[in-house]
């Protein structure tokens, strides 16, 4: 029998997740220390209860409540706490202390992030993160290694299950968003408030994550642009179906011209926008997760999965025991956290995109001239309009008097690609304007 050297793997945090680590740790043992070079002991579990009853049963002596002690005899510790505190006093202590350290904490890492790669670094510490974006989906390590000698351009993620859930549903059952929220709830897709994941918080979170890593740059929190999904109606959703779209919770990462400084810049912004059915993060259905991914010589490529769950969870948690785990056993300075491009990051008013816009209009001569008028002014071409709805009002002429009675149409205008400053600008001209009764509904158009 081949003795290995031991390594103690300290563990704070045993719900959804870490019960499962801690289950595929025990029962896989063997395996994995063939696979390392080294016997991963689990030298403990710190959590709040050690009584209370688990999703899975392990020795009632691994539990503590003592998780400073049981960091210090760790030679890595996996924070499955969640939250920010206690978790980040404890990932600080086990990285001075030497540890490393494996989390999934995607709200710590999105607000203390640089903190914590600092403290790493002083030490020669590692901190892994693959569970904090996209569940099982390996994203971090492409991103860090498979792709660190590429240049990613921009990133299009589904990184929230329960928004993609939700929308998913309105789209297949025509559902409005309240019954989808209800769906989800019941079938265990969204939390008993689902406020982080509905405001789009969660999703900013995993924004902030992939656009430090993909652009070597720190983006805070604060700099993600975040709309959630609660003003997304059954009629928009329906509107999309209807034209060749469908709407999704989007994390977009990308690098941009800083229009005023002609310099390079990033944007990451979170937001419901169209995307055609054609494109392959229409196809993402349920609580899966997905995230495309631009390169300049990779050129496309898409990570898919499931985005949350203990065990699926788990999996990339284990990935990352196992990298760690190596990297004690042959040395070596394991994975730099780089952020040596320092790009600034852009407001949303310099992102590009494209909008969707729906007006009731006054239905009446000239009308059409009016709206081209002001999409022309505000720099704002148009690609398409939807001409079923608007037959009449191209076909005639004349001067637009506005009247409170007049019958209204709809109009359905897509746009040319614009910066959003100019396109917001243009859709509070359009509102303004006597011949716009109402703007319906405004959609980004994602996903060219
Ligand atoms: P969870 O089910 O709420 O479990 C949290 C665990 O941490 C519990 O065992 C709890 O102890 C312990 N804990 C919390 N606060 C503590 C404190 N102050 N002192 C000691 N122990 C404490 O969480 P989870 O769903 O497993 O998520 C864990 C992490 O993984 C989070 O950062 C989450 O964002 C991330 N994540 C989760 C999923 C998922 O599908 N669940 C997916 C991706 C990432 P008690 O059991 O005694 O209360």
């Amino acid at each position: 029998m081949i003795e290995y050297r031991n390594l103690r793997v300290g563990l704070l945090g045993a719900g959804s997740v870490g019960s499962q680590v801690a289950k595929l740790l025990l029962e896989h043992g063997e395996e994995l220390a063939a696979r390392v070079g080294a016997s991963l002991e689990l030298a403990g579990i710190a959590v709040r209860d050690p009584n209370a009853k688990r999703d899975v049963d392990l020795p009632a002596h691994l539990f503590t409540t003592d998780a400073e002690s049981l960091i210090l005899g760790s030679d890595i510790v996996v924070e499955l706490m969640g939250g920010i505190e206690p978790a980040r006093t404890l990932v600080l202590q086990a990285l001075n202390s030497g540890a490393d350290v494996i989390t999934a904490n995607k709200a710590l890492l999105a607000t203390h992030g640089p903190e914590l790669f600092d403290a790493a670094e002083q030490v020669g510490a590692q901190l892994y993160y693959e569970a904090a974006v996209g569940g099982a989906i390996p994203i971090i390590r492409p991103l860090r290694d498979s792709l660190a000698g590429d240049r990613v351009n921009r990133i299009l993620g589904i990184v929230n299950g329960t928004t993609n859930f939700i929308l998913d549903r309105m789209d297949t059952h025509s559902d409005t968003l309240e019954d989808a929220l209800a769906s989800a709830t019941e079938l265990g897709f969204a939390e008993a408030d689902p406020t982080a994941d509905i405001g789009g918080f969660d999703a900013a979170q995993k924004a902030a994550i992939l656009a430090s890593l993909a652009f070597h740059t720190i983006v805070p929190i604060e700099s993600v642009y975040r709309e959630g999904i609660t003003a997304v109606t059954k009629e928009q959703v329906d509107a999309a179906r209807s034209a060749g779209y469908v709407i999704k919770l989007l994390a977009i990462c990308e690098r941009l011209t800083d229009q005023k400084t002609g310099e390079e810049g990033v944007s990451a912004r979170v937001y419901p926008a169209l995307i055609s059915r054609s494109h392959p993060l229409a196809a993402v259905h349920g609580a899966n997760n997905a995230v495309f991914v631009q390169a300049d010589a990779a050129g496309d490529l898409m990570f898919y999965g499931a985005g949350a769950g203990g065990i699926e969870t788990a999996s990339a948690v284990l990935g990352d025991l196992v990298s760690a785990a190596r990297r004690h056993v042959v040395g070596g300075p394991g994975v730099a956290e780089s952020t040596h491009a320092k790009l600034p990051v852009l407001d949303i008013g310099q992102a590009i995109t494209r909008y969707q816009i729906t007006l009731e209009v006054v239905d009446q001569p000239g009308v059409l001239a009016t709206i081209a008028r002001i999409l022309s002014e505000g720099g704002v071409s148009v690609e398409a309009v939807q001409q079923s709805v608007v037959s009449e009002l191209i076909a005639a002429s004349g001067p637009v008097v506005h009247s409170d009675s007049a019958p209204t149409a709809t109009l359905v205008i897509g746009t040319h690609e614009a910066a959003e400053a100019d396109l917001a600008a243009t859709v509070e001209a359009l509102a303004a304007s006597d011949v716009v009764s109402s703007v319906a509904s405004v959609l980004r158009v994602e996903g060219s």
